[in-house]
């Protein structure tokens, strides 16, 4: 099945040069991007703004929606789970998660979960995606979409979005530095980067060459370990990142941006939850101004995992709090987080397409 050209894949620049290849003025490029991103049209004929000859060629020449809703589930705790269908049949999933104002019960901002890859090669030990192995990138268009259809299904505005649902951006580099090209272009009204946040395992050259990107967001390191030996075991990838290589590129990071790094540590009992990795988790934070997300392990038995995943089990929460209070006491800044939609699957690394019931 031959690939959509999707509009949507292209950055303003990229479409300029396309428009004008066509014979026609570079601003009707800047006009085709408001119809998409403002207007939110479905149908190159409604930007009404274009000649009618361009219409035509646009409509011949691209398609504008890459998703399909395939399925919906809600949580209890407010947080709504998307699953789409792409053109080739593979599926991937979004994670809609609203946060309540504490006073007046409003909801006060949205975070968007989205998907960079459909499953992800990296197959880390603890993940439901990774059991999935890797089928393919997502271009830019298909990350896009996530954001546009959920407001458009819910009548939101999404606020923040985070790089946690499916897959290791960073490995899909191009088209997720594309992608927030396209949402932090000031005119089109979608997101500021300091609300973007992109999780990953740490692909230190990749990390290097966001650092000198035209838009840096912000850094989410997914850690879960304080020596390359526990590492590699639930990383298999750790064994080409070692932990001093990538300590050195987040500080190249932070460097060149100014921006402080989030490291995301699960807790699992017995392996990385004892005093010394207290301490040593404490002083690779204070390496560069970070915080850490201690963040509880969603179960994944669903996926039917075996080896060293069966061996992987949660630190009880009393046992959490207590490590993170130690990792406060070495001098390190903690947040424990609470998990949204585990009863719906949509926690982070429980996104693996279970239908559920
Ligand atoms: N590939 C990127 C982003 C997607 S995973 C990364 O690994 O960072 C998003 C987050 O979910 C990561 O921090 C990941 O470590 C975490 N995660 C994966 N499986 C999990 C699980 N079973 N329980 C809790 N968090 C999990
Ligand atoms: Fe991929 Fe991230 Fe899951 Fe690891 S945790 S398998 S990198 S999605």
């Amino acid at each position: 099945m031959d690939k959509p050209n999707y509009i949507k894949n292209y950055t303003l620049d990229k479409l300029e040069i396309l428009i004008q290849d066509f014979g026609f003025e570079k601003y009707r490029a800047s006009q085709v991007f408001s119809g998409l991103y403002v207007d939110r049209i479905d149908n190159f004929k409604d930007i009404k703004t274009l000649p009618p000859k361009l219409r035509e060629l646009l409509i011949d020449t691209f398609r504008i929606n890459s998703l399909e809703i395939s399925k919906i589930r809600k949580s209890e705790d407010g947080s709504i789970k998307y699953l789409f269908k792409l053109f080739d049949g593979k599926q991937i999933e979004t994670v809609y998660m609203p946060w309540y104002d504490e006073t007046d019960g409003e909801i006060e901002r949205v975070t968007l979960c989205i998907s960079s890859m459909a499953g992800c090669p990296v197959e880390c030990a603890f993940c439901a995606t990774g059991t999935l192995g890797f089928q393919r990138n997502l271009t830019s268009g298909e990350i896009i979409d996530q954001i546009l259809f959920v407001e458009k299904d819910l009548g939101i505005k999404v606020t923040n979005i985070v790089f946690m649902g499916m897959g290791e951006p960073l490995l899909n580099y191009n088209n997720v530095v594309n992608t927030i090209d396209i949402l932090t272009l000031p005119k089109n009204n979608l997101l500021r980067r300091k609300k973007i946040t992109l999780s990953t395992v740490g692909i230190t050259a990749k990390i290097k060459h966001l650092a000198l990107s035209k838009n840096p967001v912000k850094l989410a390191i997914s850690l879960h370990a304080t020596t390359n030996g526990f590492r590699e075991k639930i990383i298999p990838m750790a064994k080409g990142i070692q932990l001093n290589a990538l300590m050195e590129s987040i500080e190249y990071y932070y460097r060149k941006t100014r921006i402080p790094v989030t490291y995301e540590y699960i807790p699992f009992e017995n392996y990385n939850d004892t005093e010394e990795d207290a301490k040593r988790l404490a002083k690779i934070l204070k390496r560069v101004p970070s915080r850490v997300n201690i963040i509880p392990f969603n179960d994944i038995s669903f996926t039917g995992a075996v080896g060293f995943s069966n061996k992987l089990k949660p630190t009880p929460k009393d046992k959490i709090l207590e490590f993170g209070l130690k990792v406060r006491h070495y001098g390190g800044a903690v947040t424990i987080r609470d998990t949204f939609g585990t009863d719906i699957e949509a926690a982070c690394g429980q996104l693996a397409l279970s239908e559920g019931a």
